[in-house]
């Protein structure tokens, strides 16, 4: 230890919060579907930083986009009209069911206005009791005071002061049961059409037109969290085009941005009647180099022939999966997901096929349920994908071999 000041540093220790067990890999660059490391290993990332690169990384338009914004304009507070704001907006509505757009920086805070723009909905109609949000087991909708409220997951909530009133869960499936849950206080039903971070979990059809009419009856406001089902992932623009239903007000990030920090809340007009001027702001949200970002992505995902191409690969991703699972039943219990948002649910601890997987250099995200979420960049090409399956083949076979020798052991 040495004394730096009056504090006392502990060398060789991160100065960083010990929030992460952070895997020990320096990533130096990013070319398309791959990462680079420091000593030159090639990485197949499948991960795409949490459904985030959803261009892969360094995508010769995202980079002219804000290298070129970079020369004109960084930050505009929103005193000001910031152009770029309006163009995606428009494109976004043009899009979706919404009419009005809030830009903001991350998942978590377009939560956080999804949650207001509800809440506030019923004030303006005189019902200022009507704050209580009704969400589902196995959320996540992120890492805020009133998001892991929301989520309603204890391991994000312990320790952290008492529960953000106004949120509360139920399961999904139970049409009865969300009736039963409705009352006088409730404001809004908020539910992600495919759980991402639960395990890659579809919500039934049925189960969310269920929802739309329970909304529709009572003057509910139906909010989606597409952060991460969102922007071309499940090979529409949004997931809830493949439901059948849509929502009055939408939490989008991730995929947007294509890596530089951008989130969205999107709401009809009627949704939105309760947000004037002065009730809700941010100082970096909407910035002219995450507009320009954001353009840039949207250029690319609303071309022609883009989703097809995300649902053609998913198709060849799914089919070479099932093919594994057939093989290896004993590593991959099951297979799940929608488009290039895909979960492996192990047999064996999905620690442990990530690790295996890493070291076969496709990196994947564990998620709850003992679920690998394969999200790999939307540009994936099909050679890519059976590269991908070539490797998880191999980390299967090494698990499989693995349990094998430890049952004629046992
Ligand atoms: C990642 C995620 C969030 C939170 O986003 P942050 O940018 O980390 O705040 C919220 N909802 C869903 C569904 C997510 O996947």
């Amino acid at each position: 230890m040495t004394q730096a000041g009056s504090k006392i540093v502990m060398s060789g220790a991160s100065p960083l919060y010990n929030t992460y067990a952070r895997i020990p890999l320096n990533f130096e660059r990013g070319e398309g579907v791959w990462l680079v490391t420091d000593n030159g290993e090639r990485y197949l990332d499948f991960a795409a930083g949490i459904a985030v690169n959803a261009l892969g990384h360094a995508h010769p338009h995202l980079v002219a986009a804000l290298k070129e914004q970079a020369d004109k304009l960084w930050h505009l507070s929103n005193l000001y009209q910031v152009a770029g704001q309006e163009t995606l907006a428009e494109r976004l509505v043009a899009h979706t069911f919404a009419d009005r757009v809030f830009f903001n920086n991350s998942g978590a805070e377009a939560l956080e206005c999804a949650i207001k723009t509800a809440r506030r909905y019923h004030y303006a109609k005189g019902n200022p009791e009507k704050i209580d949000i009704i969400t589902f087991e196995g959320a996540f909708h992120g890492r805020t005071l009133a998001t892991i409220a929301a989520g309603g997951q204890a391991k994000y909530m312990e320790g952290f002061g008492p529960k953000a009133p106004g949120f509360r869960q139920i399961s999904a499936g139970d049409v009865e049961a969300l009736k039963a849950a409705v009352n006088e206080e409730t404001a809004a039903l908020l539910i992600e059409p495919i759980q991402g971070e639960g395990g890659i979990r579809l919500i039934d059809k049925a189960y969310l037109q269920a929802m739309r009419a329970v909304c529709d009856e009572h003057d509910l406001l139906l909010i989606f969290d597409e952060v991460q089902s969102g922007v071309g992932r499940t090979g529409t623009f949004f997931a809830y085009e493949q439901t059948g239903v849509h929502p009055d007000i939408m939490a989008i990030a991730k995929g947007i941005g294509g890596g530089f920090p951008l989130g969205a809340c999107l709401a009809t007009e009627e949704a939105a009647s309760g947000m004037v001027p002065g009730v809700h702001g941010t100082t970096f949200g909407g910035n002219p180099l995450a507009m320009a970002v954001g353009n840039a992505v949207l250029d690319v995902v609303l071309e022609d022939g883009f989703l097809t191409h995300v649902k053609d690969m998913a198709l060849i991703f799914r089919q070479g999966l099932a093919e594994l699972q057939d093989r290896y039943p004993d590593v991959i219990a099951e297979i799940r997901g929608e488009g290039l948002m895909l979960g492996i649910k192990a047999s064996v601890p999905a620690s442990e096929l990530v690790a295996a997987m890493r070291d076969e250099h496709v990196l994947a995200v564990p998620a709850g349920d003992n679920v690998i979420r394969l999200l790999p960049p939307l540009i994936v090409s099909a050679e890519d994908v059976r590269n991908g399956l070539d490797h998880i083949s191999k980390a299967a076979e090494k698990l499989h071999t693995a349990q094998i020798s430890s049952q004629q052991t046992a």
